[in-house]
Order: structure tokens, then C-alpha cells, then sequence
């Protein structure tokens, strides 16, 4: 008899949602980025439909979903820092006699979790959860995610269909997880690619968002997946480094691309090279300049809290980056997260001094900083929450998206494109989950 699985989030209170831009700015109206879905889940259930999914449910959901069907397994998908809330999970699922128990995504590689779980997974885990119940996966299908862009008060302006052409990465930047979690990069195939480029299509979504750790590793699978992008009449952004977006920017620019998720890190060269990102801080500043010549979205990872910074330091460096033309600034607090070459680093240098886990968010100072004490990186961050996002910048992204798409087609949106877009986000026109 086939194996009964639940694979969940952790759950979430009453009310309470991540939404990426007021995760990142202090302003009473800013556009809205809910994530409602959960990646890694969609891709198990398109390619393991056997299983059943719960993303983000309340705490009651989640005991009445192991209360009404007899799982022989609960697999859990977090980060480090849902570790506090997924371990309660477990701890109920194993009260109400659920025999087996599975950790999933980055959170596995917390320390001292392994204990709790009877099997972890790390990496992506289509073909291994696959196999631990007796089935084969000839090749990994891609499922429709689609996420909203809004504003704040709860209207939704257009769907995102999200996108990933490759996975993991090799480079080795000392802070970053990845590496850990998927080293060998590899490709997604291009038919699985289309056929879900097709579905965004038929469904009228044409803005995607590649999700990839790194757009443009593979130049000629790139190429292709662009040539796909360019079938379907996409708009595109893209999750990449400094170095590949500079080579490539004017050809994509072309080819549809309209927006960039780039890690900018440090202005300072040498905190930059402290952590093994090799990147140029002049190219990186010139790419900024070229991306606002062609009016592209740019959202920007930026890291405070290195080594070597003041809290004066960390306000001027958030000066200067404000002047570039950067859409939304993600400022993250240099974490060093485990398993990383830098958890060893900070641990035998300076000492972690948090030990909740639910501080593990980029947005805690968790490690014995020389020159920073916890509670001023607080305060900084919330200076710098307020200071990097401008009334300025909020009116302006609008207007890259005015330029960009009138570039484009001659026109921003027509009226029949705008009543599309907003039965689509807001009458809950979704898309089904097994699609
Ligand atoms: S930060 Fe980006 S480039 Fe560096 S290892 Fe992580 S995924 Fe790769």
C-alpha cells in the first residue's frame, strides 16, 4: 500500500503574512509582495502527486490535517529561522503517533536539529523523497507558482509567474548556504521549461521572475530559455550575479528582460573579498548606472554588519547606495549561517551569542560583533529601513514600469491587459496547485 504523506511549512499566526517589501522597508505605503506559496512543496507535489501539501496553514489547520488522515509520514520544508515553530510540528506529530518524520530545505543544515527528524533531505529532493516511497522520476516537471505584486491595503496590481531554469551553485561566497544545500549545479529541461511558459501564457501572465540562485550560469541553456522567454513575449526578471548581468545586460535588455534580484553585498572592496563574493565594487556601481539608462527594476541585497564596520560606517555606505537608482534595497545583517565557512569563522573569532533560532532571519545581529552591540544594529537597521526607501523610489518604480513596457510594446497596459491582471490577482481567478 502507498506510503500516506504529508509534506508542510511551518505554520503561521493568526493574521500573519511575509511580505517581502515592509520585511524591508519602514513606510506606512509601499507595494506588496506576498509569498503565499512554497516553492520546494509545489515542485514535490507536480512531480510526486501522491503527496499532500499544507503551505503556511494556522496551527489548527495543521493538528486537524494529522487528526482526519493517518500519515505514515510528516516531511518538514524551513528555514533556520522556522525552526523554533516547525519543532513544535514535530513534537505534535509524533504526540498523535505519526511514525515517521522528514526535514527538507535549508533548515535541515541547522545544527543540532537532526536529532528530532528520522531521515533529512538536502538539497532539492524530488527524485530522493521519490525514491524513499518506491517511485521513479524520469524528469523533473516544473509546476505554474504564481505570486502578486500589489500595494499596500490589500489590492493586487499584477501576477508573477515564477521561474527556474537551473538550480544550485558552486561559487562559494562564505556567508551563502548554497553551496552546502546544492553544489553541483545543474538544468532544468527546457521542455518541462515550456510547457510551463505555455501555462503562464494561456493563463495572460507575461512578467516572470527566474528564481535561479544564478541566471546565466549555463550561457547556451540560457540562451535557449531566453529564446523560449522571447516565444511567450515574456517580460523578465532575474535572480543573478554582478559579473554575469554586466556581461550581459544589453543582450538581455533586448530579449525582454526588465528587472534584476542582485547581490550587491558591499561597497567596501574588502569586505567583499573577506567573504569570497569576487566581485568588482566598480563594476557593480557601473552596472547600477547602466541598469537605470534602461530603466530596468532593480532590487538589491545589500549585507551591514561586517567584520570591520561602525554603525557609522554601515549609515554612510546606506547613503551612498540610496543615490543609485535601486528599486528596493534588502538589507541583511551578515548572518553567519550554519555550515557555512563563515559560521566557523565568526564562531572561533568573535562567538555566537544568539541561541534562538527564530532571530536567524538576516534581520539579528547573532554573532559577538568587535564593534556593534546587538541592540544597536537594531537601531541601524531601522534607521536604515526608513532612509533607503525614499517617497522618491516608491513613485519611481511605477515609472521604469511605464518606460520599460511602453518601450516594449508601444503602449503600458491596455485596458482589456489591466481588467485581466486584476480578475487574475484579485478574484481569485488562481491557479490550480497540481496544474
Ligand atoms: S551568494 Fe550567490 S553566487 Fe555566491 S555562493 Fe551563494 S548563490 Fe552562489
Amino acid at each position: 500500500m502507498e506510503k500516506r504523506v504529508l509534506i508542510t511549512t511551518p505554520y503561521r499566526e493568526k493574521g500573519e503574512r511575509y511580505e517581502y517589501w515592509s520585511s524591508n522597508v519602514d513606510r506606512k505605503i509601499t507595494y506588496t509582495y506576498d509569498k503565499n506559496n512554497s516553492n520546494g512543496l509545489r515542485f514535490l507535489k507536480k512531480n510526486i502527486p501522491q503527496i499532500d501539501i499544507l503551505e503556511w496553514s494556522s496551527w489548527n489547520e495543521y493538528k486537524k490535517a494529522l487528526n482526519e488522515e493517518d500519515y505514515d509520514v510528516v516531511g518538514f520544508s524551513f528555514f533556520t529561522y522556522e525552526w523554533p515553530r516547525t519543532k513544535k510540528m514535530v513534537k505534535e506529530a509524533k504526540r498523535q503517533g505519526v511514525p515517521e518524520v522528514w526535514a527538507g530545505n535549508y533548515g535541515a543544515l541547522t545544527y543540532g536539529v537532526e536529532e528530532y527528524f528520522d531521515r533529512s533531505f538536502i538539497g532539492y529532493s524530488e527524485q530522493e523523497v521519490a525514491e524513499a516511497l518506491g517511485k521513479e522520476i524520469d524528469k523533473i516537471e516544473h509546476p505554474m507558482i504564481v505570486d502578486y505584486i500589489g500595494i499596500t491595503g490589500g489590492i493586487r496590481g499584477f501576477p508573477l509567474g515564477i521561474l527556474f531554469t537551473t538550480r544550485g551553485c558552486s561559487q562559494g561566497c562564505e556567508f551563502c548556504q548554497t553551496p552546502k544545500f546544492c553544489s553541483e549545479p545543474y538544468k532544468l529541461s527546457l521542455s518541462s521549461i515550456e510547457k510551463v511558459l505555455r501555462k503562464y501564457n494561456k493563463a495572460g501572465i507575461d512578467e516572470i521572475l527566474v528564481e535561479d540562485e544564478s541566471f546565466g550560469l549555463y550561457p547556451k541553456h540560457t540562451d535557449k530559455v531566453i529564446s523560449l522567454l522571447e516565444k511567450y513575449d515574456m517580460n523578465w526578471y532575474a535572480m543573478t550575479r554582478v559579473d554575469i548581468l554586466s556581461k550581459n545586460l544589453d543582450e538581455w535588455h533586448e530579449r525582454g528582460f526588465v528587472g534584476v534580484h542582485l547581490g550587491v553585498e558591499s561597497l567596501h572592496q574588502d569586505s567583499l573579498d573577506d567573504i569570497g563574493k569576487n566581485i568588482d565594487v566598480r563594476e557593480t556601481l557601473d552596472l547600477l548606472n547602466r541598469l537605470e539608462e534602461k530603466n530596468s527594476f532593480v532590487i538589491g541585497y545589500y549585507m551591514i554588519g561586517f567584520e570591520e564596520d561602525t554603525v557609522d560606517s554601515i549609515k554612510k555606505s546606506i547613503k551612498k547606495l540610496k543615490k543609485y537608482s535601486i528599486d528596493l534595497i534588502q538589507l541583511c545583517v551578515m548572518t553567519p549561517f550554519p555550515k557555512t565557512p563563515l559560521w566557523h569563522d565568526i564562531k572561533e573569532k568573535y562567538g555566537i551569542i544568539e541561541n534562538d533560532w527564530s532571530k536567524w532571519n538576516t534581520k539579528h545581529l547573532v554573532w559577538n560583533h568587535p564593534k556593534i552591540s546587538q541592540k544597536e544594529m537594531r537601531d541601524v537597521l531601522g534607521w536604515g529601513f526608513k532612509k533607503a526607501y525614499t517617497h522618491l523610489k516608491f513613485l519611481k518604480s511605477p515609472t521604469k514600469h511605464y518606460f520599460r513596457r511602453k518601450e516594449r510594446y508601444g503602449h503600458v497596459r491596455t485596458t482589456s491587459k489591466m481588467i485581466k491582471d486584476f480578475i487574475i490577482s484579485n478574484l481569485g481567478a488562481d491557479v490550480d496547485i497540481r496544474s
